[in-house]
């Protein structure tokens, strides 16, 4: 068997994890092995009495800065355990996290995640290792511990043997391009509005065609900016391709 996915999370609050990710689908396969976790607490690098991690900003401004010497002695040491991982830091001025990101991370062998707080980490460490900045979203976090989580609970959830079935995740929203189409289940009636027709028809080309509509009609109207991405894509894509993919569909 090849060695389950890794996760290390460098963090001043080791308490945090696995958090949420300790039940439901990551808790279970946490627990059956499929993936595995390791934090390690960045204050326990520190030299000093008080366990100092962070000191003023250089050039002045609010806050404090994590100190580049104890971050590189806490990652050095994940890296001594886990060689072959890729390390990713989280921060608001990081690549954004994609679908697509978490979907080759989780074929991947896990990753090393040095989580930030107060204003963030010295850049030094940015040059001094090869470390990916990831961004989980345009919004401040009071840390990176959430969007450790949240990456993390992405890619496990991708991991071969997770989920339920095997299909489950390919077809959702990101997935195609464009947001997925929305859900309904019983009742049929509810407050007086029902399910839409088309889905109780059991006509599947008529089902496939109404999905695909609402899913164009909502991400134009929530999320121009995929809109424009999936419209340019299209619009380059071969005519005879084009028509072979709607007969096919
Ligand atoms: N002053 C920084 C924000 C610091 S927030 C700035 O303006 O860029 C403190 C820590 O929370 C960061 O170091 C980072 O680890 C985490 N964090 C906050 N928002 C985040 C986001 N959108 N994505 C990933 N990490 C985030």
């Amino acid at each position: 068997m090849t060695k389950p996915f890794s996760a290390s999370v460098l963090t001043l609050y080791p308490e945090m994890f696995p958090g949420p990710l300790g039940h439901s689908l990551a808790g279970r396969a946490l627990e059956n092995g499929l993936w595995s976790l390791d934090t390690v607490p960045i204050r326990d690098f520190a030299t000093d009495r008080h366990h100092t991690v962070d000191d003023t900003p250089a050039g002045g401004g609010a806050g404090m800065v994590m100190r580049p010497d104890i971050l590189a002695r806490a990652l050095d040491h994940s890296c001594e355990k886990h060689p072959d991982l890729p390390i990713l830091a989280m921060t608001p001025r990081g690549y954004p996290l994609t679908q697509s990101k978490v979907r080759s991370l989780s074929q991947g062998a896990g990753a090393i995640i040095i989580c930030g707080r107060f204003e963030g980490m010295d850049e030094r460490l940015f040059e001094a290792r090869a470390i990916e900045p990831v961004s989980v979203g345009d919004y401040i976090l009071s840390g990176g511990e959430m969007a450790a989580l949240t990456l993390l609970d992405a890619c496990i959830r991708l991991i071969p043997g997770v989920m339920g079935k095997i299909t489950s995740g390919e077809d959702e929203s990101f997935e195609t391009g464009l947001l997925e189409y929305p859900q309904y289940t019983r009742p049929v009636e509810w407050e007086g509005l029902s399910i839409p027709e088309v889905l109780r028809s059991g006509n599947h080309a008529h089902i496939k065609a109404w999905r695909q509509a609402m899913s164009e009609r909502d991400t134009r109207l929530r999320r121009p900016d995929l809109w424009e991405r999936y419209r340019s894509v299209q619009a380059s894509r071969p005519l005879a391709r084009n028509k072979k993919d709607r007969n096919e569909k």
